[in-house]
């Protein structure tokens, strides 16, 4: 899509860390790390929500999850890893592209 961030570093049109690409989905360093490891996993067709989902979505998205599984201990993420969908801007969701943050490296901590 014209104008989206995540689009445009599928597109190879902005640079980034790719740590890992197949057909369905990229996974590139977070510019902006919240953590030691901070990647974001991408399905590369655009959409912004998971009410936008329909059944090739949700395959595309439960593969995703295997993938990052089996992909952890060459990431770093052996000792475990958190993942977070931000939808919406009440959640912090700041590119309208479905993404998933996968975050570890260290201790990560559960406080408000
Ligand atoms: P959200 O806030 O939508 O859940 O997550 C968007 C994430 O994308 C943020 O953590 C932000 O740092 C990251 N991000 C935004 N623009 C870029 C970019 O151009 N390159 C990379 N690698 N990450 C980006
Ligand atoms: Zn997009």
């Amino acid at each position: 899509m014209k104008d989206c961030v995540f689009c445009k570093i599928i597109a190879g049109e902005i640079p980034s860390a790719k740590v890992y690409e197949d057909g369905e989905i990229v996974l590139f360093k977070d510019i902006a790390p919240l953590a030691k490891i901070h990647l974001l996993c991408v399905p590369k067709e655009h959409y912004a929500h998971l009410s936008e989902w329909n059944a090739a979505r949700k395959r595309v998205l439960a593969d995703a999850l295997e993938k990052i599984a089996a992909l952890a201990p060459s990431l770093g993420l052996e000792d475990g890893y958190r993942l977070v969908i931000n939808q919406g801007e009440s959640a912090g969701q700041t590119v309208p592209h479905l993404h998933i943050h996968i975050l570890g490296g260290e201790p990560l901590g559960w406080e408000k």
